[in-house]
This record gives C-alpha cells, structure tokens and sequence, in this order.
C-alpha cells in the first residue's frame, strides 16, 4: 500500500499502453498507476497475419519528445508520399516531399511491436500491469470510484481513465450515452505481398463502395514488399470477397487497385466487421476521463484514431503533471473537464474529416461524381490545398 494518488487505466490498447507508460515514467514515485487489461494481443506467427498503425508526422515527434521513438525507429517504415486516386474516373493526386519538405509523412509499424515496447517500458516504470483481469463492476458516484475484477479484487482509485474499446462497458455504466452513425461501409483488413518495388508510398483508393487503402509495411523474411490493406465496400460485397478463395480474392483485388503496386502474390487471413462510428456524448465525469476508442471510434480511412489518442494523452499527460501539484489531486470536475474544453475542435475537426472523406465517393450522384474528380485533379495542383490535405494527415491542427 502506498499514499500516493492512484490513478487506474482500464484497457491495454495501444491509448491505456501508452498513456501508463508515458505517465509511469514521468511520475514513477510520485504517482500509482495501475493498466488492467484482460487479454494483451498475441503477436501473429506469420508476418502475413499481423496488424498496423500508420503514425503521423506529429505523433512521432511527440514520441521522439517522449524518448520512446529510438525504441520504434529500427522496426517503422516510413511513408514518403501518398498516392490518392478514384476508381474508373480521371483524376489522381500524388502527397509527396515538396508538401511534407524532405519529411515522411508518417511511419507504419506493426500493433505487435509497439504494444510490445510500451509494455515493456510500464513493467520498467513499475507500472501495475493486472493483465488476463476484467474489471466486472464499477461504481463511481462514490467520492473514490470502486472497480471490482473478475478475481473479486476491490481497487479503489483517484482517477480512472475509462480506455476499455468502442463498446466501453465502464462508460455505459456510467449512463453516457453515444452518437452511434451506423454502418454504411463494411472492412476487410488483412496484408498482401505483391511483386512490385518497396517505394516507401501508400495508396488510398477511392471506389464506388468505400475507400482501399495500402500502407507499406516494414521488410519481414521475405524479399518482396508487404502492405497492410484495408478494404472498404457495402455490406453484401463484402460478404462475398469474405467468401472467396485467396486466388480469386487476389484476382478481385489486382482490378480494383490496377498495376500500380505490382502484381498481389500472397494474402494472410482475412478480418471482416462493420464500420460504425462512435462518439461518446462526454468524455469527462467525476474523477474519470474516456480515452481512445471508449471516447471516439472514426472510420480507418485516414489511420487518424490512434493518432487522435496521441494528441489526447499530451493534453492528458499535463493535465495529470499539474494535478500532482494540487493539495486533492484528481477531486475538482471543473480542473479535469479542461480536458474536455482543449480537446472538444480537435476532436470534432477529426471526426469530421474522417467522415467525410470516407463518403466522398459512397454517392451515386453526378455532382458528387463530378465534384470527387475535379476535387483530385484540383488536390494535385493547387499546392495550398495539397498542404492542408498533408498537414492533417501528419496530425498538425
Ligand atoms: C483496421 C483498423 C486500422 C486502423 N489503422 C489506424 C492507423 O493507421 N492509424 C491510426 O491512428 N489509427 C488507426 N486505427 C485506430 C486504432 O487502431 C485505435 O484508435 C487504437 O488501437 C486505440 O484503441 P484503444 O486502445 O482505444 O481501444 P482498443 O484497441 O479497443 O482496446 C481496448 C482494450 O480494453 C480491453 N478491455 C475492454 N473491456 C475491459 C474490461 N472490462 N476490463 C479489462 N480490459 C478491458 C480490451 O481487451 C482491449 O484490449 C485503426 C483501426 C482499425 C480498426
């Protein structure tokens, strides 16, 4: 037992992963912090299963600020242009080095690696990992919330960050209800190896059901490039790519992408599930802060969620530095909901962002038709545009 403040993250995502070992490091010994998780990920076997997450150019100077990066560097592959383009229309945008100036728009690494290394770092920072746990019972209209695990343990906490999923059960416990946008699109994620050159380039592809995104991954045993694909489509498409074959999927894939990636070889296992989008109606209650997903779940187009969570958990990381130096720590709603005030245009920027560009091209409207062409054409010309479109895709706000 201790008397420091004690603050309890619940969910190991990669939001409760990073937040305990940014905020363990910084106040190890002045701050309790507890991650329950109740099942970590297993890495994949074959490096055609596993998982990832394209981190802007922000996101990894915040983690570079944090010292985390050096750990992250030898495993990320970085992303130096985007190429954007639209099925069977004219029209294509190339976001290259002149918009990012000699900087790669972002990095991807595998969700296995990173997770790895911010485990890693909380168990070095005495971070109280209760993993293979569930938190079963949450009572937070007392004056210190009660949190019961499936062990029938009683933790008790100053401050719980609620980062449990989309379907956070801690937030329905709580009554906060969601804006919930049901799913239009429905994903398919799964990685592909192709014949073509390792150039360092993803490809966002805007069909007439959604949008199919390539990131590069980083090299594995294989000499050939590997990409972690996303495939948006409606839900009886996607319910019949589910269906097929490897060979057949490959072949459906190769007309929907064209050439420009080379030619798919290899595709490891298919995950399919619907796209719902959902924003929680507050983020911010007596001693409990909603983080990641429990908080905002966005459409993958942009690989802008993890992102998202990475700016929230700097507002985060000082809003829990300056509590430390209160005579009650975590006790004043009004000191916590800053929270909610710094972060509420971030927030709705994102969510709007993502939104809309998932459904740009999800309309079968002539206007809309014409408008997504000459939006491209004009994206690959006007330099102003071009720059914005690559500021918010390196995270800049
Ligand atoms: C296909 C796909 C691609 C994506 N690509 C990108 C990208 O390129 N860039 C980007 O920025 N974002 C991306 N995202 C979003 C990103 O993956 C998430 O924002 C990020 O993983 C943060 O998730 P989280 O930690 O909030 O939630 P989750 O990953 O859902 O984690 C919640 C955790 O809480 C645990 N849990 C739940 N209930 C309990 C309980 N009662 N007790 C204990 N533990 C509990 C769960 O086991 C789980 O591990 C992508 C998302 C998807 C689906």
């Amino acid at each position: 037992m201790t008397d420091q403040p004690h603050l309890v993250i619940v969910g190991g995502g990669l939001a409760g992963l990073l937040l305990a070992s940014r905020v363990g490091e910084r106040l190890n010994g002045q701050l309790q912090v507890s991650l329950i998780e109740r099942a970590f990920p297993k890495a994949p076997q074959d490096s055609l299963d596993t998982r990832a997450t394209a981190l802007s150019r922000s996101s990894k100077e915040r983690l570079a600020s944090w010292g985390f990066w050096p750990d992250l560097e030898p495993s990320a592959k970085a992303i130096n242009d985007i190429h954007v383009s639209r099925q069977s229309r004219f029209g294509s945008a190339l976001l290259s080095d002149d918009v990012f100036q000699g900087e790669p728009m972002g990095w991807v690494i595998e969700n296995a690696l990173l997770q790895a290394s911010l485990l890693d770092r909380c168990k070095r920072a005495e971070v109280d990992v209760i993993e293979g746990r569930e938190v079963v019972d949450f009572s937070a209209t007392v004056s210190r919330p009660e949190l019961v695990l499936d062990d029938g343990r009683e933790i008790k906490a100053d401050l719980v960050i609620i980062a449990d999923g989309a379907e956070s059960a801690l937030r329905q416990s709580l009554g906060i209800g969601v804006h919930r946008r049901a799913a239009v699109q429905y994903a398919i994620a799964f990685n592909c190896e192709t014949d073509g050159e390792d150039r360092a380039v993803a490809y966002e592809r805007f069909t007439h059901q959604g949008p199919l995104a390539f990131l590069p991954l980083p090299s594995s045993g294989s000499s050939r490039p590997r990409y972690n694909v996303i495939w948006c489509a409606h839900q009886d498409t996607q319910a019949r790519l589910l269906r097929l074959n490897d060979r057949d999927f490959m072949s459906e894939l190769q007309s929907m992408i064209g050439w420009r990636v080379g030619k798919a070889t290899k595709i490891g296992q298919r995950a399919g599930w619907p796209l719902s989008v959902v924003i929680s109606r507050e983020t911010v209650r007596h001693r409990c802060i909603l983080l990641g997903n429990a908080a905002h779940t966005v459409h993958p187009v942009a690989g802008q969620g993890f992102n998202l969570s990475v700016r929230d958990i700097h507002r985060l990381d000082g809003l829990i530095h300056r509590e430390m130096s209160c005579d009650a720590p975590f006790g004043s709603l009004k000191r916590l909901s800053s929270f909610a005030l710094d972060s509420a245009s971030d927030h709705e920027q994102t969510i709007s962002a993502t939104t809309l560009l998932s459904q740009l091209f999800d309309t079968p409207s002539p206007l809309i038709d014409g408008f997504g062409s000459a939006a491209l054409s004009l994206l690959d010309m006007a330099q102003p545009v071009k720059r914005r479109v690559a500021e918010f895709g390196m995270g800049r706000r």
